[in-house]
């Protein structure tokens, strides 16, 4: 198989933001080492970037007229064999082991090139230490960007559009059924994913992060062995952490080798759209990827052992998404089970437990998101001697230090919210004890998303902790169906939750469900954080007409302010 390898600008000299005056080949063009690809001019010169690797010209990133710099990514190419300069080329499909000469000895060693481990990376290279970067696929980005966060975003937004335009219908505007072209889905997905994973090996380079591509195992507490591809190398450091992430969880006993058998990695590789399509699990990841294949034309059912979906967020949140999901997925089986799965010719036959399941059924696609396990069986923790718990997480304390005083863990692998934006935190916190900076991790909160139709999003405390804990607080509640900006989007079923201190009147926890919540809950996480109370929130002026405005609409409601609604006073 051929491999697809994109190829970056390389270093141009002090050159910024250079101009592309000319592309000197086209799609399906065959290039041999050394062709010319490009040709940049500044005010100073102009020069032409050859290639580094010969094969077929795959796809090209950037147009005529374009500024590019170092790092930026041009085009990708198929390539006969794996670039010889390495430099210049970050292979896409299959490893390879990276540029450069191996550091024998590096000062910060970082395991996993995930949003936390790149962003340690990146900031102790900042904070000037030589760090080496060690990552198994040949992409950088991890999970998050390859093959989480930002593919399920892209295809959720096409999701969206299709279900917005549909809905249109009832305000007059009719647009025809929509035609999918899934392979030119796949590339635009893949395109994105791409941009950000080449960037950021722009920025590791722009850094002078070393990048080695391969597995790394611990062969003591300073030194670890580096695998790839029958070639190993041994690298000491003097500090190291680990951002080795997570894998999805597999229940026992089910079919893998069927291809109709997917994970959210395949999920999200859209080879078809079933039509008929099981989800077991009805947690974020679940629920997100069956948006995606309900608007792409799938008939979805969604099995959660939970009597909730979206365990861990208050049932009133959920229930506007569950209402609105309920009347386009086939069916919704709370409380059940698959015990069993047996692949069939024309299916996969599932076997249920559960008061409202069928006994057994057949679909053409299951997807199992049942949950997420650390990655920390490979790494031989205890070559260093670095304790690992009960559930393969790696227990940390709150300068993301492991129980060995020279390498800390952060992201996934220390358990949850397994989060990218909580890896990250953790990620510039341990590159900064590791600099001598006096600083811990004490976030007050870590905001959960899920990105369905509508959006749930929630931060600090929830009703149901503050009720099982036996924390007392108050609440208010503004309902979109009040909320102009909510109407005039045709979407009325969301509201805004604050959860409030009944006597210091200070913000605990806030909900949020409706359109962009993802995007509203982020205020409210600033006004935990700075301590803020719900005078402060219900005195913000907020722009209007604006779904911002119902958190200060919740906050008035508790203030006992609100104008938009008629609360009355018992
Ligand atoms: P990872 O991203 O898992 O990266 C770890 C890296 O380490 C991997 O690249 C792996 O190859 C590498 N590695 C592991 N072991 C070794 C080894 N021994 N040697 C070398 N390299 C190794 N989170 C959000 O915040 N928002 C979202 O919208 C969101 N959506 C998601 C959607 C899906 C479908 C999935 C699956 C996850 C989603 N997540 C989301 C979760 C998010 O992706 C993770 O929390 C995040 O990627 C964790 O970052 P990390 O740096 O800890 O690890």
């Amino acid at each position: 198989m051929n491999q697809a390898v994109t190829i970056n600008v390389p270093n141009i000299g002090e050159a910024e933001n250079v101009e592309v005056i000319e592309i000197l080949v086209a799609v399906g063009d065959r290039v041999e080492v050394e062709d010319p690809l490009i040709t940049l001019e500044s005010d100073k010169a102009s020069m032409e970037i050859p290639a580094l690797i010969t094969g077929i010209v795959r796809e090209i990133f950037i147009a005529v007229g374009d500024h590019v710099s170092e790092g930026d990514l041009v085009l990708s190419v198929d390539a006969d064999q794996t670039s010889p300069a390495g430099e210049q080329t970050h292979s896409v499909d299959e490893p390879a082991i990276k540029t450069g000469a191996a550091p024998e000895h590096t000062e910060v060693l970082v395991i996993g090139a995930g949003p936390g481990g790149y962003t340690a990376a990146f900031r102790a290279a900042d904070l000037g230490k030589k760090v080496t970067l060690i990552e198994r696929h040949s992409t950088l980005g991890g999970v998050c960007l390859n093959v989480g966060c930002i593919p399920s975003k892209a295809l959720l937004h096409v999701a969206h559009v299709i279900e917005e335009a549909s809905a249109l219908a009832k305000s007059g505007i009719t647009f025809g059924k929509p035609e999918i072209d899934l392979a030119a889905l796949r590339k635009h997905k893949e395109k994105i994913v791409q941009q950000l994973t080449g960037g950021l090996a722009g920025l590791a380079k722009q850094r002078k992060v070393t990048v080695i591509n391969g597995d790394a195992k611990f062969t003591s507490a300073n030194t670890v062995e580096v695998n790839h591809d029958g070639q190993q190398r041994n690298l000491g450091f003097e500090h190291a952490i680990i951002a080795a992430g997570s894998h999805s969880v597999k229940i026992p006993g089910f079919p893998y080798d069927d291809p109709r058998m997917l994970d959210s990695t395949s999920a999200l590789a859209l080879k078809e759209i079933p039509k008929r399509m099981l989800v077991i699990g009805g947690g974020i990841i679940g629920l997100e990827m069956a948006s995606v294949y309900t608007a792409l034309g799938a008939s979805v059912t969604v099995v959660e052992l939970a009597d909730v979906l979206i365990p861990g967020c208050d049932p009133d949140l959920v229930r506007p998404l569950k209402k609105r999901i309920s009347q386009s997925y086939e069916n919704i089986y709370l409380q059940s089970k698959v015990t069993r799965v047996e692949p069939e010719e024309a299916g996969l036959r599932i076997w249920f437990e559960g008061k409202k399941t069928p006994e057994n059924d057949l679909f053409d696609q299951v997807l199992l998101a049942v949950g997420r396990q650390p990655n920390s069986g490979s790494l031989d923790a205890d070559a260093a001697g670095i304790a690992i718990d009960e559930r393969g997480f790696i227990p940390v304390d709150r300068q993301m230090r492991t129980n060995v005083t020279n390498i800390f863990a952060i992201g996934d692998i220390v358990g949850q919210p397994m989060l990218a934006h909580k890896a990250t935190h953790e990620g510039k916190v341990a590159a900064e004890v590791i600099a001598g900076h006096p600083v811990f991790f004490d976030a007050k909160t870590i905001p959960s998303v899920a990105y369905t139709d509508p959006e749930i999003a929630w931060m600090g405390l929830t009703e149901s902790t503050a009720k099982a804990d036996d924390i007392k607080y108050e609440k208010a509640i503004f309902p979109w169906a009040a909320s102009g900006r909510s109407l005039s989007i045709g979407r009325n079923e969301g509201m805004t939750k604050v959860i409030f201190d009944p006597d210091s009147k200070q913000l605990l926890g806030a909900g949020i469900v409706g359109s962009n919540a993802g995007e509203l809950i982020a205020e409210a996480v600033l006004a935990l954080e700075m301590g803020a109370d719900m005078e402060d929130l219900a005195l913000t002026i907020h722009p209007h007409p604006t779904l911002s405005e119902t958190l200060n609409f919740a906050a008035e409601v508790a203030e006992g302010t609100v104008t938009d609604l008629y609360v009355s006073k018992k």
